[in-house]
């Protein structure tokens, strides 16, 4: 079979059983913009709505085999990344995004579950940040992520958040998307972090909505834009766009 040549994300992550979050919204999100997706499973988890209840990684060198034969086997335009559960994972995806570095990726630094429960190893997230962050395109946490990433309490302000910013910034990364949607106010306030340029402020108005897999689909939409060829600015302008829809039917449900 010829390879096939319409654009493609690859996404690499875990699988949720209540399809709230994980893959089955990567590939849901990613279908929405037209653009079709491959995959690299890197955890069985046994989940509810409610609670995390199982998690099973997958041996490191699968997900290696499983993205170098999506990569293969397709036109991979992006990459998406979310939940690697391991170091050992890390490792084995880091050395496939190493030997493909004209695809862009697009790193959700997926750390716990909302219930709480630790969805990487504590000990990887050092690798995480040195060995796997510099060779992706963005990497989009949540203001507690990205405390956690820095080693500190998260930020009080958005002053605070942009002084961690700059100091994952530091790591050697190319750009950083810090998620507001955790901090309190009217507004829900990202900011689009990259070292040769000034910070850009994406603002939405706070909805009351809660809703499952928001940094699953935020990521997959960016991902999905940038296969498509768009810019990264404009990309995550309407990755931004596209979570703020969702809420918003969600809210009005
Ligand atoms: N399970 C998987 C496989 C995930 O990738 C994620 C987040 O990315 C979660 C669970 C956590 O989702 P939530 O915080 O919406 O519970």
């Amino acid at each position: 079979m010829a390879l096939r040549r319409e654009p493609h994300v690859l996404v690499v992550g875990g699988s949720d059983s209540s399809g709230g979050a994980g893959i089955a919204r990567d590939i849901e999100t990613i279908a929405s913009f037209g653009v079709r997706t491959c995959l690299a499973v890197t955890a069985l988890t046994v989940q509810t709505h409610e609670a995390v209840l199982e998690i099973h990684p997958i041996q490191p060198g699968l997900v290696a085999d499983q993205m170098r034969a999506g990569l293969e086997a397709n036109k991979v335009a992006a990459v998406k990344i979310g939940m690697l559960a391991t170091a050992e994972i890390i490792a084995a995806v880091a050395a496939v995004l190493r030997e493909n570095p004209q695809v862009p990726a697009v790193l959700d630094p997926v750390l716990a579950s909302t219930s709480g429960r630790a969805l990487l190893e504590a000990s990887a997230i050092r690798v995480m940040t040195g060995n796997m962050m510099p060779l992706c395109r963005l990497v989009t946490p949540n203001l507690i992520e990205l405390a956690l990433l820095v080693g500190t309490e998260p930020a009080a302000d958005e002053i605070g958040a942009l002084r961690q910013g700059q100091q994952l910034l530091a790591a050697g990364l190319q750009a950083l998307l810090i998620k507001g949607g955790h901090a309190s106010g009217p507004r829900s306030t990202d900011i689009l972090l990259r070292s040769d340029q000034e910070p850009i402020r994406l603002d939405t108005p706070r909805l009351a909505a809660s809703m499952r897999g928001t940094g699953c689909m935020l990521a997959s939409a960016i991902a999905a834009h940038l296969a498509n060829a768009r810019s990264l600015e404009d990309s995550v302008r309407k990755g931004k766009g596209f979570v703020f829809e969702k809420l918003k039917k969600n809210a009005a449900r």
